[in-house]
């Protein structure tokens, strides 16, 4: 499998006056072909940053503070993206046509003042040679390929007349419309009920498999990326805690982190079992805890030196990595 892209030591922080607060540290994955990675992670943990880096759209005040992201055009040489100045030209050729993006709240996204049509046809028009007329009938074809019934009559209606599943649906179709290599979707389901959000996460799912895209899957629900992720990154406070195949991290959780949180979920409880729930929240970026910065809510294991030492991170099996000392 060829690796799309390819994140090497990532580092990203907010200026502040005097000071870079950290906010991601030293994070490394790839994501080849028709493959999905699923990162997994409470709010706050950089989840969201990790995979914006990859398309230069940090918030205001965020920079890369270190490591590369590099690119695998179909044809040519590698590009490294944090090489690229920031809304340039060459990002912007990237941005969409080669890796798309989907986000939480389409809502926000959508444009309120130009029907969804509209907007498709100003995407395909940005990066492909097709008129407007020709446009329009692709971008009814791609409502119709993410299930909207009457793709046509959709295609002139604004943000605001659609169900939130379908405006999900619509954000789908616009990022698939210049048919991206590597679709990367920022908990694209949280908004949603339990019963569309299976149906969007089936969507998403049969779509890279019949456009063979990579896929980043970002989601809080280790449980729904347990269903799609063929390799999982736990995040955790802005580091990657566990990464590694899906089978052997969701199976034989390395980290006391991770086997918290599959701990609350029946699918992986112990039959007859109490869910375990995890206590405390993560802390702020600017009171980072000393030692492993999980100490705090990991009663069950931390020992002394959790509290002043960093663990390292350890190869616990075949590509299965996961910093905490107990695998020292
Ligand atoms: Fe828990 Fe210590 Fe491992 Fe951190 S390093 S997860 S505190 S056992």
């Amino acid at each position: 499998m060829k690796d799309l892209v390819t994140v090497e030591d990532l580092s990203i922080g907010f200026d502040l006056r005097e000071l870079v607060l950290p906010a991601v540290d030293s994070i490394s994955f790839s994501v080849g072909t028709g493959e999905t990675l699923g990162i997994v992670g409470e709010s706050g943990s950089g989840k969201s940053l990790s995979a914006r880096a990859i398309l230069g759209l940090l918030p205001s005040g965020g920079k890369t503070t270190g490591g590369r992201i590099s690119y695998q055009p179909e044809e040519g040489d590698a590009i490294t993206i944090t090489d690229l100045p920031k809304n340039g030209r060459a990002i912007r050729k990237l941005r969409g046509a080669e890796i798309a993006m989907i986000f939480q709240e389409p809502m926000a996204s959508l444009s309120p003042v130009h029907t969804i049509g509209n907007q498709i046809v100003t995407t395909l028009r940005q990066h492909t040679d097709l008129n407007k007329r020709a446009a329009l009938a692709r971008a009814i074809e791609l409502l119709d390929q993410v299930g909207m019934a009457s793709p046509a009559i959709i295609a002139e209606q604004y943000a605001h007349q659609l169900s939130g599943g379908m405006r999900q649906r619509a954000m789908i179709a616009m990022a698939l419309s210049c048919s991206p290599r590597l679709l990367i979707c920022d908990e694209p389901t949280t908004a949603l009920d339990a019963t569309t959000e299976a149906q969007v996460v089936d969507l998403l799912m049969k779509l890279q498999q019949d456009m063979k895209m990579g896929m980043i899957f970002i989601s809080h629900n280790i449980g729904l990326v347990s269903e799609i992720a063929d390799r999982v990154m736990v995040m955790y406070l802005g580091q990657s805690i566990e990464y590694g195949l899906a089978g052997h991290v969701l199976r034989k959780p390395a980290h006391p982190y991770t086997r918290a949180l599959l701990g609350a979920l029946p699918a992986f409880a112990e039959p007859g079992s109490e869910l375990a729930s995890l206590q405390g929240a993560v802390p702020d970026l600017a009171a980072r805890p000393q030692g492993c910065t999980f100490h705090p809510r990991c009663p069950e294991y931390a020992g002394d030196q959790c509290k002043t030492r960093i663990p390292s991170v350890h190869v616990v099996a075949n590509q299965h990595l996961a910093r905490c000392h107990i695998h020292e």
